[in-house]
Formats: structure tokens, C-alpha cells, sequence
């Protein structure tokens, strides 16, 4: 099993697409094993966008994501299954709302492009943040989880295995 952390930003929650973000992933079968209601501090959202944000999409964008995602409240979520990682960011979307195909959360519910984010000085306000590879999930799960947060659970039916 694989774990991915999800973040809903705060255009989410200002949005009020929680409910109707997570009940996607329910409705794939993705467990939840952690979530939580937070106001990030700076210090944790530094350890969140890290140096390599700044390396791949420059300084600037990553001080203003700092800003962008301790600015109000969001929800985080653990969510674990199988090749998660990937299937989370499948249903995300990619980066650019515009570009995200329908039927993804960017996709359906924003369409801001990287050159109105330029023009405009802004960030991409693309709504929720998904973990890019299995050990991002382990590290990026540790930013914003104690480890008594989160909580293994496994329906009963999942131990009936097939008999020789
Ligand atoms: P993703 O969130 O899709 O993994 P990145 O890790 O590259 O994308 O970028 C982190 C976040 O920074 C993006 O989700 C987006 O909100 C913001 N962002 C990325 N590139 C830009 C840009 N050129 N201008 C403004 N905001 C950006």
C-alpha cells in the first residue's frame, strides 16, 4: 500500500468543494488514514514547498505559494491504496487549471492559466496539492501529521483470502 498527501488550499475551502473533493476519492475506493482542518504556520509551510519548488518554478513562486497556502484555512488529507500516488494525481489534474482535462478536480473546477497567473503576478490558484512520487507521500505526510494522527483501518472482509 502507497500513501499520498492531499492538501485542499485555501481557494478550496473558499470554494466550499470539500465535501464534494474528498467524496471523489471515497467514491475510487481511497482509503483516508489521516485528515485535519489547519492554518499552516510559515514554518511548515516552508518544509512543504521546499528549496526544489524555487529550483523548478523559481523563488517567486515558491515565496508566493508559502504566502498562498498559509494564508487561511485548509484541509489536509493521508490517503492510502493502491499506486495511490499516481491515481490521486490522475484525478487532480495537472498544474495549469486550463490545461487539466475535464472530468479532473483542476479541470472541473477552476481554468486560470499560467500566462493570467503571469500577467496578473499571481499564483495558480489550482485548488488541492497531491504528493508527485510514493517517498514525497512518506515526507510530505510527516509535514503535517504526527504519527498518532494517523490511523489504520482495514475492513474485516479484506482478511478472507482464497482457501487451497
Ligand atoms: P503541482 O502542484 O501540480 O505538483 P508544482 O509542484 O510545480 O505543481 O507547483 C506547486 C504549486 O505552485 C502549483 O500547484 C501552483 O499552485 C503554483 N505554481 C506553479 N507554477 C506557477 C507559476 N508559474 N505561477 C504561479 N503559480 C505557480
Amino acid at each position: 500500500m502507497e500513501r499520498s498527501l492531499v492538501l485542499l488550499k485555501p481557494d478550496a475551502l473558499d470554494r466550499g468543494i470539500v465535501g464534494e473533493v474528498i467524496h471523489r476519492f471515497e467514491r475510487a475506493g481511497i482509503k483516508i488514514v489521516g485528515m485535519k482542518m489547519v492554518v499552516a504556520n510559515e514554518e511548515t509551510a516552508k518544509k512543504h514547498y521546499t528549496e526544489d519548488l524555487a529550483q523548478r518554478r523559481g523563488e517567486a513562486v515558491r515565496n508566493l505559494m508559502i504566502s498562498m497556502i498559509s494564508s487561511g484555512p485548509i484541509v489536509a488529507l493521508a490517503l492510502e491504496g493502491v499506486e495511490v500516488v499516481e491515481v490521486v494525481r490522475k484525478m487532480v489534474g495537472t498544474t495549469e487549471p486550463k490545461s487539466a482535462a475535464p472530468g479532473t478536480i483542476r479541470g472541473d473546477f477552476a481554468h486560470v492559466s499560467f500566462k493570467h497567473a503571469d500577467e496578473h503576478k499571481m499564483g495558480v490558484f489550482n485548488l488541492i496539492h497531491a504528493s508527485g512520487s510514493k517517498e514525497e507521500g512518506e515526507t510530505e505526510i510527516a509535514v503535517w501529521f504526527k504519527p498518532e494522527e494517523l490511523v489504520e483501518h482495514h475492513p474485516s472482509y479484506t482478511h478472507i483470502t482464497l482457501k487451497q
